[in-house]
């Protein structure tokens, strides 16, 4: 979602003038976009922060923009207070505020509001940055913002807002300008996706707008993030089965296999019904590759609850499990009514114990592409390989010196291991992985 609203800040910049530069010292303007989702997140964005206070002692009239969810959607005083050297301070997904400061001296006869009303209303034309343009092969669009759902380690619903969902013409207008601009891969995001159009009389649903975005000519693939288990309805899941531009991708978290820790999370369903979703998605959608999210270590969940997160990961032998450690979030419910007491270390090794497990099932299932014949989308080189995605989401990497950058290619997996594969093209010759010497003892 950062990601989103970063290149929506960049191209607000844009349109009243401003180019991109490669170094802080050099800018006019500084926007620093947060996320506090996790502790580590947070500190990571005051040690940033504290870091741009220098140049702007240095330079006054650098124009530093602190955006994101460490301002919220509730007001800034606090952040005010403690770093006064911050020009602006915008919610997320908002480059209104910013412009507005900008473009002060010229609009004069506008207050704020005025202008952020200006922006609103041209949110349905975002143009890529110019370095982008033409470059961007996959990115995402916002289609619902903010969340009404009440998990109670979740910090997203009191920093990003109430769930609303965009209108769907201004979607779909976003998604064309955005594959006019070279885009070939859109991810329509929303904290809980599939809730799409809920708030909107007479709206499409997520399945809906997934046959929309179907129709636009040019955009060759389509995937949707993040989806709630509640709300994976038959229909979607159908959908996506039947449309060739949609990928056979679900990001689905489960949080933890035990159905204590889950309720105190207040995720609002069980181990089972999770499994049940597990086995529904497989059977309507051929192929799927499924993503979920663990948070090791919530408070009370004890060795034997842990056991049950571990044992449903291994049972169900996910594609990718993103893995976190608990920390508390303040403001949130677990935060003021809930212990922190699982000891820091023992967090680490639950961590540690998962991402073992998951490196085994990752590095099998991307096993089974070995020698396969595979569509991969590529979409840049990285230090002289192309690297691109399969149908499923799998990385895969392929050296060659033909220009691949947003073409579809069957290519053939040479080489697999738990997070990328190798391929060549038809007719290259093999990529030898190295292997190690073995030396055999007499
Ligand atoms: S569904 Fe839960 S975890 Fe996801 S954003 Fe909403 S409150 Fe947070």
């Amino acid at each position: 979602m950062n990601v989103a609203d970063s290149l929506r800040v960049a191209s607000a910049l844009e349109r009243i003038g401003y180019r991109p530069t490669p170094r802080a010292e050099q800018a006019d303007v500084i926007v620093l976009n947060t996320c506090v989702v996790r502790q580590s997140a947070e500190d990571k964005a005051y040690g940033r922060l504290s870091s741009l206070r220098p140049l702007k002692a240095a330079r006054p009239d650098l124009v530093i923009n602190l955006m994101g969810c460490l301002v919220g959607v509730k007001g800034h005083d606090r952040l005010k207070a403690r770093f006064p050297f911050v020009d602006v301070f915008s919610p997320p997904s908002d480059p209104g505020p910013l412009v507005a400061h900008l473009t002060q001296g010229e609009t004069r006869l506008l207050d704020q509001a005025e202008t952020e009303q200006r922006f609103l209303a041209m949110d349905g034309d975002l143009t890529l940055p110019l370095d982008e343009r033409g470059k961007l092969v996959a990115t995402h669009v916002p289609v619902v913002l903010g969340c009404s759902h009440a998990c109670t380690f979740c910090i997203i619903p009191y920093r990003r807002g109430v769930e609303r969902s965009r209108p769907v013409g201004e979607i779909i207008a976003e998604i064309r300008v955005l594959v006019a601009q070279g885009v070939k891969e859109v991810t329509l995001l929303g904290q809980i996706v599939d809730r799409y159009g809920k708030d909107i009389p007479d709206g499409p649903s997520l399945a809906g707008l997934l046959r929309l975005a179907q129709e636009v000519d040019g955009l060759e693939r389509i995937r949707f993030l993040t989806s709630h288990p509640n709300w994976m309805n038959d229909e979607l899941l159908q959908t996506v089965a039947e449309l060739p531009k949609v990928m056979p991708h679900i990001e689905v978290p489960v949080q933890a296999g035990d159905d204590a820790v889950l309720a105190q999370m207040h995720r609002g369903y069980t181990a089972d019904d999770y499994r049940r979703l597990v086995e529904r998605i497989r059977q309507r959608i051929p192929g799927v590759s499924i993503a979920t999210d663990i948070i090791a270590g919530f408070p009370g969940e004890s060795d034997a609850r842990f056991q049950r997160t571990y044992n449903l990961l291994d049972e169900l032998k996910l594609d990718v499990a993103h893995l976190a450690r608990y920390s508390t979030r303040p403001g949130t419910v677990a935060e003021r009514r809930m212990h922190d007491n699982v000891p820091e270390v023992e967090k680490w090794r639950r961590f540690r114990a998962l991402e073992e497990l998951q490196e085994g099932i990752a590095a099998e299932i991307s096993a089974r592409y070995l020698g396969e014949n595979v569509e991969v989308l590529f979409e840049e080189k990285v230090r002289g390989r192309w690297r691109g995605r399969t149908p499923t989401n799998k990385l895969v990497f392929l050296e060659s010196d033909q220009d691949l950058r947003g073409r579809l290619r069957n290519v053939t997996i040479t080489w697999t291991g738990p997070w990328s594969m190798q391929a060549t093209l038809p007719g290259q010759p093999q990529f030898i992985q190295p292997v190690e010497m073995l030396t055999l003892a007499s």
